[in-house]
Parts: structure tokens; C-alpha cells; sequence
């Protein structure tokens, strides 16, 4: 029913977890070359519409109703934010007494409209990949005018008024950021944005494991560094 895709429910902390994608294909603001959906084809940072909204709002409102769900995730094909019925969706997920978790790449955290949006959850993942200027547009291939700085700040600046849980995702990538100087660049980025909860990950897509991929021994390491900031 409806436009939307849903994960298996799985449990995490003993919660029952239903993980929703809300959009219909791939829409987001980077074209990251590692991104496991493919190509960005809409490569937009405005808000979207799209069919069948009251029909998938229909089919999540069951889901959740026959499911005993603890947390929903929205967890989508790109950059959930750009979906322009985001808060009809929040707002029906919040009105059966649950939770919302929200996966962003964290860039337009930065802009008015998305951080209401974004107030309403109580968690947010936001990402680090990149971690310099020329390697975020080489390898995240961003909306034209976008910059790491202003990626950076947007998160630092919207975690400061958030209330929720904000969840912090990197991605340790082979030749980009794995070097000790990228890591202590993150680790300052740790130290500015301040989040409750740090998650450090390497590929793990098989497609780019081998020429992006970090060994296990380099991963334990470099989590063990950032997990110990907060
Ligand atoms: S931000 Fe995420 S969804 Fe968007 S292109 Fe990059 S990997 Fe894919």
C-alpha cells in the first residue's frame, strides 16, 4: 500500500524497531561515489512531492498498528528531509506514542524548514565522511555550491538548539580519512558538535570494500580514539 518500503522489524536495546523508507527513489543533495543506492538522478535540495502520500501514510499507520513498533526509523533512498509531507509523516508516527529517528546526511540541518522538521524527532543521525574540501566534492559530489565547512557548521549550529539525541555516523574511508591527521580533524569536529552518541564504520558495501575498505584492527583502533571523546 502506498509508496513507502519497510525493513524486517528487528530489536535493537530490546525495542522493536520498524525502519521506513519514505521516498520513491533515489532523491538526495550528494552523489557520493561509494553510495550503495547508485547515482543521484534527483540531485535536489528542495522539498518534493510525490504520489500515493495518503495511501503510504495509510499502509505505515498499519505497520506500526501490527507490529507492536517501539521506534520508527526513518531511514529512506537519500535525504528523507526532501519529502515535502516529512512532518504529516512525524506527526503521525508521534501521535501513536512513539519515537522517531531520523537518518540525515546532516547538510540541511543548516536551513529553517528542515530544522523544525528535524526538531520534531527525537533522534538524528547526521554523517561525516569527507573530511577535507577537495575530497567532499570529489568523492560526496554535493549540490554546486555546497562546502564541507558549511556542512560542518550546519550540524554543530543545529545540535546546539536540538533537544533530541543527536547520533553521529562516520565512516572511516581507505585514503581519505584514515590517516592520524584526519582523525584528529574529526575528533576537534567531535569535540564541537557534541553528540550523545558516536557510531564509527567503515565500507562494508562490497562493491567498495576493497579499494575503500579499512581492516577490522585499523577500525577498533581509530573507534576506540573517537568513541572516547564523549
Ligand atoms: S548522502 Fe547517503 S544517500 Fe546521499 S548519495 Fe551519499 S551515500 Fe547516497
Amino acid at each position: 500500500m502506498g509508496n513507502f518500503s519497510y525493513k524486517d522489524i528487528y530489536i535493537e536495546d530490546g525495542k522493536r524497531v520498524l525502519e521506513v523508507n519514505i521516498l520513491p527513489e533515489k532523491y538526495c543533495n550528494f552523489d557520493c561515489i561509494f553510495c550503495p543506492i547508485g547515482r543521484s538522478y534527483n540531485k535536489v535540495d528542495k522539498p518534493q512531492s510525490f504520489q500515493e502520500m495518503e495511501s503510504s501514510l495509510k499502509g505505515l499507520e498499519s505497520m506500526i498498528e501490527n507490529n507492536k513498533v517501539d521506534l520508527v526509523f526513518i531511514n529512506s533512498k537519500g535525504e528523507a528531509l526532501v519529502n515535502d509531507k516529512i512532518s504529516n509523516i512525524i506527526n503521525l508516527i508521534k501521535s501513536k506514542g512513539l519515537p522517531v529517528r531520523l537518518l540525515s546526511n546532516g547538510y540541511l540541518l543548516g536551513r529553517n524548514e528542515y530544522i523544525k522538521i528535524a526538531n520534531m524527532c527525537d533522534e538524528i543521525i547526521g554523517e561525516i565522511k569527507a573530511i577535507s574540501e577537495e575530497d567532499f566534492q570529489k568523492i560526496q559530489r554535493p549540490i554546486d555550491g555546497y562546502t564541507l565547512e558549511e556542512y560542518i557548521s550546519n550540524m554543530i549550529l543545529f545540535n546546539k538548539q536540538y533537544e533530541g539525541k543527536f547520533i553521529l555516523e562516520v565512516t572511516i574511508i581507505k585514503g581519505y580519512n584514515d590517516t592520524e591527521k584526519s582523525i584528529n580533524k574529526i575528533k576537534n569536529i567531535i569535540t564541537e558538535l557534541s553528540p550523545d552518541k558516536i557510531i564509527a564504520e567503515r565500507m562494508n558495501d562490497e562493491r567498495f570494500k576493497k579499494k575503500l575498505g579499512i581492516s577490522t584492527e585499523r577500525l577498533d583502533e581509530i573507534s576506540k580514539v573517537l568513541l572516547n571523546i564523549i
